[in-house]
Formats: C-alpha cells, structure tokens, sequence
C-alpha cells in the first residue's frame, strides 16, 4: 500500500525525483520587482515596495491596515506586545502549533497555557476554551483572571494548522465574554478563508508569515493585520524603531524594535502575491486529487477543509491508524522519495513548556500520533 502511495506522489509531481515538502516557486514579476528594486538602490529600511506590498496584503485580506515585519515571529511578538500582553499574564494557546506561536508569548514573560484542538479543524477548540474558562476564571473589573494562579488570563491566540481555519468565530464570542483579547496565528493562512472573510481579521491582530516554505515568500518576513487602523499605525511606528518623523532629527518616542521588512524583501513579495490566487488554486486541486487518491485507502484518512471554509492547503495532511502506522509510513515515504513529517512535537512535551498548565489535551494528543504531512507544493 505504501509503494502505491508513493508511486502516486512521484507522479503528482511529476518526477522521479526526492519530492520535497513544500518548495517555493518564482514564475511572476519577482526578478523584474527585484531588479528595479537594486536599480532604485533602495534595498534596505525605505522604498516603495514596502507600502505597495501592505496595501496589497490589506487589500486582499480585507484588513484595514497591513503592517510588514521581518518575520511571522516578530509579528507574533509585536501583536502580544500591542494588545497588552505583560510579565507573568496567560496566553490560552494550542500545544499543537509551530514553536514561533509560544516563542512569541514568552518573550515578554507570559505564560502559555495549552488548550485542546477541534478533531475537525485541528485548531484551537472554542468548546474547550469556554470549558478551561468555566472551570478556571472569573472576570473581575473587566479583566479575566485565573481562579487558581491568580493571574491575569489576557489573550488567547488560535492558530490556523496548516491553513485550515479554526471555528474562529466562536472563539470572539468566548474570548468577547471572558474579555480575553484575540490574536490569530495565520502564519500558514494566507489565502485562507472563514465563511467568506480572510483569517488574521478576526481577531484584534492576525500575523502572517512570509518564511520560504509558506505558500508564499518573501525570502523571510511577517506582516501584521489590523481592523484597527490607529493600532495599525502605532505598530508600524513601533517596528520602525518608534522614530518621530522629521526630515533630520533622530528623536524617539518609545522603545521601539527594528522589526521592519527590507524593501528588498517586498519586491519579491509583491511578485509573489499577485499569483497568490492562482497557487491556492492550483494546491486545492492538488488536495482534491490526493482526496480522490485516498479515498481508496480505508486505512487512512485525508484531511478535508472544515465547513464554511476556503483553505489554502498550506500542507495536506493524513491521519493514520496509530502511532506504529504514522511512523512505519513515515520511515518509508523518506526512504522512498517522497518528504513527509509528523506534526511539531507538542509544545508541551518540550523542555521549555512542560511546567505549563494544559487542559488534558485529548485531540491534541490523539493527532500527535496520527497526522503526518504529506507534499504540498504549488505545481507548475
Ligand atoms: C511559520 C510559522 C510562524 C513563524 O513564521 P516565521 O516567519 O518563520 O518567523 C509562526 N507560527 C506558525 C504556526 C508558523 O507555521
């Protein structure tokens, strides 16, 4: 059965090859961008590719403002920032994420805590986190604290697996009732979409990442979404070293961070964007085809998007019978040439996190020994 599969694969893609996971692909304007982008000489902190490339990103999220970064994770820490995440506060989080997610909390001395995921979203569960905020907070004068730490519980952060988007807006209506504020990991997402609205808009801030294996690239960097268009502007004045514009002065206002992408970088993520359609296209007829392909196969199921939802695919997903299934598949697909892996080992399993409150984790750790990932990327 396994050789089937990977006989399907290396004809998917075409090749006879080591397929990889998740490869970028340049068939658009990015070495025209990136010329004049070095002609202009205007490679660094200023050029216009960096505000052609928000408005860009606004536009097509339907954010009201987009605000570049050097990258998804120091989105992710400038949105914990901005919302007014401070030393020792809680951050409702899934252990099922990429680590940049907890990175990002800890920087500034919050605690994750580490709530169940949705079986069918692989997301953050609102019934878990409303269950977790039942049994363990209480609002008192507009903030929401813990019951047994006697912290302060100030943000919940749901990430998007693998593009596909949590129930994202039962979790406004929770983190609405328990005055929690909301911040989307839509590191993996862009391109995906919640009954019709872009994820990363959802919540007060939503943080994209344009790292080399997301759907698209900019080399490396983040971008920042806003429904709020003052915050929008305080966070691009706070990831541009908070200078105080004047045609000579360096003065400064605040302690602010070099977290701005070089212009460099937006030249190819202006390229990369205008074929964003196109590749989110091309990944969900990809995903349709291994659906068709998997459905032959009793003894594995393909991850579907959940309901209501456009995803992008970011990374197609399996879930395999058990633990001894998902690793003998493992061991033969990269033996055999094709790239697969299992999710990120569970960030509470790790050294950094496992004093951290969990809620029990049941899906959690039921897809830790099933999922695998399977090859995703655009095809030419
Ligand atoms: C990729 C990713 C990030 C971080 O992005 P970088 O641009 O690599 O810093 C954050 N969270 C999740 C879930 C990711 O997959």
């Amino acid at each position: 059965m396994y050789s089937s599969i990977v006989d399907f694969i290396h004809k998917l893609y075409m090749t006879e090859e080591t397929v990889p996971l998740h490869v970028p692909l340049f068939i658009g304007n990015e070495k025209k961008y990136l010329n004049e982008c070095i002609d202009s000489t205007y490679v660094s902190s200023v050029g216009k590719f960096v505000d052609r490339f928000e408005e860009m990103v606004a536009d097509y999220t339907g954010a009201k403002k987009a605000v570049v970064c050097v990258s998804g994770t120091n989105a992710l820490h400038m949105a914990m920032m901005l919302v007014g995440v401070e030393r020792d506060d809680e951050v409702l989080t899934q252990a099922l994420t990429f680590i940049a997610t907890c990175n990002a909390i800890s920087y500034i001395g919050g605690h994750p805590v580490f709530i169940d995921v949705d079986k069918e979203t692989l997301g953050l569960s609102p019934n878990a986190v409303k269950a977790w905020l039942i049994k363990n907070a209480e609002v008192r004068g507009g903030e929401c604290f813990n019951k047994n730490t006697g912290r302060r519980v100030k943000c919940c952060v749901p990430m998007h697996t693998f593009g596909h988007p949590v129930k994202i807006d039962e979790l406004v209506e929770v983190c609405n009732e328990y005055h929690i504020e909301l911040v989307e990991d839509a590191a993996e997402s862009i391109g995906s979409f919640y009954k019709g609205r872009h994820t990363g808009t959802f919540g007060k801030i939503g943080a994209i990442s344009f790292n080399g294996n997301k759907t698209i690239t900019t080399g490396g960097g983040g971008m920042l979404l806003f429904q709020d268009e003052e915050l929008g502007k305080f966070a691009k004045h706070l990831t541009t070293q908070a200078k105080v514009p004047h045609r000579w002065e360096f003065v400064h206002d605040h302690i602010g961070y070099n977290y701005r992408m070089p212009n460099i970088n937006a030249a190819l993520g202006c390229a990369q964007i205008e074929n964003l359609e196109r590749y989110v296209e091309n990944k969900r007829e990809t995903a349709k085809k291994y659906q068709e392909f998997f459905s032959h196969i009793p003894e594995i199921e393909f991850f579907i998007e959940p309901a209501d939802c456009r995803s992008n695919y970011w990374l197609n997903a399996i879930i395999l019978k058990d633990r001894k299934a998902q690793q003998a598949f493992l061991e033969y697909t990269n033996d055999h040439g094709v790239m697969t892996r299992p999710v990120w080992e569970l960030m509470n399993r790790l050294e950094m996190f496992e004093e951290y409150e969990t809620d029990g984790l049941k899906n959690t750790k039921w897809l830790a020994d099933r999922i695998v990932n399977i090859p995703s990327s655009v095809i030419k």
